[in-house]
Order: C-alpha cells, then sequence, then structure tokens
C-alpha cells in the first residue's frame, strides 16, 4: 500500500477512479506529519489502517495542501491538530456553511463555489450527500511555518499556484523532497481546466531555489525536479505562443 519516496517519506497512492489524491507520511524521530487529510471518513480510515498495518506511529499532525473537497472531506475522522493557510481556513468555513442535497449541488455549481466536472465524483464518493461533514483547521498560519519531527524539518508555505489561491506545498529539505498537492495543475472553473501562464511562472520561480531532487504531485506519480520544471516550461511557452496567436487573429480586420 504504501510507496516510499525517501528514507523518511511515504504515501499512499493517489486514485483517480476515486477521486483520491496521495496521502503522504513524513517520519520524524519524534513526530510523524500525514499530507492532506482524505476525500472521504474511509479514506482517510484506510489511511490510519494502514499507518497502524505499518508499524508507523499515528500521524501527530496533518496538513491541508488547500480545501478542494478530495483533500479534506475525511478530515472529520481526524482526531490530531490540522494545519492550514488562512485562506483554506476562510474557504473550509464558507464551505462548513453549505448544505449537501442533490439540489443544493446544482446551486453551489451555478454560482460557482463548486465546478461542475467535480459533481459526478463527489456523488459517487458520497451517496448519501447528507453524511458530508465538513470540520475546520485547527492550526492556522500565514504565509509559511515550519516543524521539527525530530531530525526532520518540514517547511509548509503557502505559495502562488494556477490551481488555486490558498495553495499549500509541504517542503522536507533533508529528504530534498516536496509535497506539491494540486499546486502543478491548472485550475478547474466550471468544467474547463484554465491554464494561468503568469502563475506557472511564479510557483516556477518558487521551485527553482527549493534544493530538492523528487516532487510528489496530489494526482500522479512523483516527478524529478528536472522533469517537472522543463514541463512547467513548455506549458509556459505553449500558453503564451497561443496568447500571441490570438492576438494576431485579434488584428486581423
Ligand atoms: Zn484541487
Amino acid at each position: 500500500m504504501w510507496e516510499q519516496l525517501t528514507p523518511r517519506v511515504y504515501h499512499l497512492r493517489f486514485s483517480k477512479k476515486a477521486n483520491r489524491p496521495s496521502l503522504g507520511y513524513i517520519r520524524g524521530d519524534r513526530f510523524s506529519l500525514m499530507v492532506d487529510a482524505g476525500n472521504t471518513p474511509e479514506h482517510t480510515q484506510e489511511y490510519l489502517d494502514a499507518v497502524r498495518q505499518a508499524g508507523f506511529r499515528k500521524p501527530d499532525f496533518a496538513v491541508l495542501t488547500h480545501s478542494h473537497w478530495d483533500h479534506c472531506f475525511g478530515m472529520c475522522t481526524l482526531d490530531i491538530p490540522t494545519i492550514a493557510c488562512t485562506q483554506t481556513r476562510e474557504s473550509l468555513e464558507m464551505v462548513s456553511r453549505l448544505k449537501w442535497t442533490p439540489d443544493a449541488l446544482e446551486e453551489h455549481a451555478k454560482k460557482g463555489i463548486l465546478p461542475r466536472l467535480c459533481i459526478p465524483g463527489l456523488r459517487e464518493q458520497f451517496p448519501q450527500l447528507e453524511r458530508i461533514h465538513v470540520v475546520l483547521p485547527t492550526v492556522i498560519f500565514s504565509g509559511s511555518m515550519w516543524l521539527d519531527l525530530g531530525n526532520c524539518t518540514c517547511e509548509i508555505r503557502h505559495v502562488v499556484s494556477p490551481h488555486a489561491k490558498d495553495t499549500v506545498i509541504v517542503y522536507v529539505p533533508e529528504e530534498k523532497m516536496v509535497f506539491l498537492g494540486d499546486a502543478i495543475y491548472q485550475e478547474l472553473v466550471d468544467d474547463v481546466w484554465i491554464e494561468r501562464p503568469e502563475k506557472l511562472r511564479v510557483l516556477l520561480d518558487t521551485l527553482e531555489p527549493l534544493d530538492f531532487t523528487l516532487s510528489q504531485p496530489a494526482h500522479q506519480k512523483a516527478i524529478a525536479k528536472d522533469d517537472l520544471l522543463a514541463w512547467f516550461r513548455r506549458r509556459i511557452a505553449r500558453a503564451e505562443q497561443q496568447t500571441q496567436q490570438g492576438h494576431i487573429l485579434g488584428q486581423q480586420p
């Protein structure tokens, strides 16, 4: 079940079919950190069971990479401190007041609160929508914060990302690895994925100076730093080319 990424870093693999992001486990000598909180109570429970089966210590903290449902609707299962940036906390405060019924989902989509593309996955994972119970993170930071897990530190940093305003990455310098959450993905608006090349460039400039060799995005296999940055550059070049072509077309009579 576990995939070991570095000596102290593991994760439970993502599942595209079940809308499950990768869930990280960072093992310090004194404390352990869970990265993201699961898409459903079942997902979170499977993680905790896998922790026990592997003989790992129960995580002491969990951190959210952002407020999208698949990263935090299992958080009600956790009885440990949960860390999030101010923006994620604010977003979840709003989400925790929402109703969850088929009609309400339609309303959320119309208002732009929930991308329409998320509805089938959410309904599949929550056949009884009223079972959705959104709880709030308990430790809130702005900018960045550090955790010392014991001979293993983590920087939890709010970053600019094309995907979401409340994006957080988890950098483990001793292991030269970084959890990216959904930071590298495009923004989902209703049912369209939109590229934001200017934000992707800021993210590129943020990640390039970080000393890491391996990165773990939430919905795909781990990527080496060089491959990640090369992919960013290709996407930026493609988006800029499309903008230029758009300008040229726009200039034609
Ligand atoms: Zn997301």
